[in-house]
């Protein structure tokens, strides 16, 4: 389609990559799913759009409404997008630390941005989506996305994402690696893929090596829109009920290091931008392609660009700050230690 009526005609269709140098020495082909060419810049554009149109269906969301979710960033910009589109108020919870790049194509979309306070128990009233459910049972006319608990975010890639890459590798992959946030790429892409496939299809979560779901601490650090955190003081480690764990056949951890410096390698050896969402996902499909050969073929979801990570993940400086790079003049310069 080269004419779309409208900018949600822009969301999905995204194509596949293949990776000729960062997977040259590896006997699978690897291909790269770029979602972030969907129109709003992320993956999470699907899942907006899906869950727009099905509070629209469940009478939840009312013309003049107003679409309300806790979210760091890409759900806010794909929500703040099609509200835009569609004629609806967004009022986004982001936490404070959140990119500064982010926070601002919140508001250029139109969309009012609170920050909230970064690492508090998901039980404590502060938390981001204890403010965001507070705003909306204030707010007359207000529905709130729940992106995590909604099962229209999982449902979007299932009839999109999933046959998207079936068809494109024309039934050949055997592999689907991407990272996990609220778990709906991963479900319901993999989820489609193990159906159309009769179960053949194995499934990867790349996780944060400090994830609780790969089985770490909780501890999360730099990698922004995947892995689930837990505070140490919750009482209950309560996972997206998006995130259907029944499909993942296995787990790689990857470190933050690793996701930041693969993100980095991407943009130089394969011109390909992506966040540390990516990194990790394509760390995690490098690791699994030493132990594949021809007969395989590895699609890796790339769910963001690099273009909202240009002072972090791509400044030296900040790189610098994290012990990530060293310095190797006096001026200053830094050298990474990779
Ligand atoms: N990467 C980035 C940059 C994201 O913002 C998200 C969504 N939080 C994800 C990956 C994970 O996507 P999902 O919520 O579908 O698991």
């Amino acid at each position: 389609m080269t004419v779309f009526e409208s900018v949600l005609d822009g969301i999905g269709g995204t194509p596949l990559v293949r990776l000729r140098r960062l997977g040259a020495r590896f006997r699978p082909r690897i291909y790269a799913k770029l979602e972030f060419q969907n129109i709003g810049g992320s993956v999470k554009d699907r899942a907006a759009l899906s869950m727009i149109r099905a509070a629209e269906r469940e009478g939840l969301l009312r013309p003049g409404g107003t679409v309300v979710e806790g979210t760091s960033g890409n759900t806010g910009i794909g929500l703040a997008m099609v509200a835009a589109q569609l004629g609806y108020r967004a009022v986004i919870f982001a936490p404070a630390a959140t990119a500064g790049e982010k926070v601002r194509l919140l508001r250029a979309y139109g969309a009012e941005v609170h920050l909230v306070a970064d690492f508090v128990p998901r039980d404590h009233p502060g938390h981001l989506a204890s403010r965001a459910a507070a705003y909306t049972g204030a707010t007359p006319g207000a529905w709130l996305a729940q992106q995590y608990d909604n099962p229209a975010n999982p449902a979007a890639h299932w009839h999109t994402t999933g046959p998207e890459i079936w068809d494109d590798t024309e039934g050949s992959v055997t592999h689907l690696v991407a990272s996990v946030g609220t778990g709906g790429t991963l479900s319901g892409t993999g989820g489609f893929l193990k159906d159309a496939s009769g179960g053949s299809v194995r499934v990867v979560a790349a996780d944060p090596e400090h994830s609780r779901y790969g089985g770490g601490d909780g501890a999360l650090k730099y990698v922004e829109g995947a892995g689930h955190a837990l505070h140490p003081e919750s009482v209950e480690d309560i996972w997206p009920e998006a995130f259907d764990t029944g499909v993942v056949d296995q787990y790689i951890r990857v470190s933050d290091r690793d996701a930041i410096f693969t993100a980095r390698r991407a943009a130089r050896e394969e011109g390909l931008l992506t966040g540390a969402t990516g990194g990790t996902a394509l760390a995690a499909a490098l690791t699994l392609a030493e132990g594949l050969d021809e007969s395989h073929t590895i699609v890796v979801v790339l769910p963001d660009s690099g273009r909202n990570y240009l002072s972090t993940y791509f400044d030296d400086g900040w790189l610098a700050s994290l012990g990530f790079l060293e310095p190797v003049s006096p001026r200053g310069t830094v050298r990474s230690l990779l």
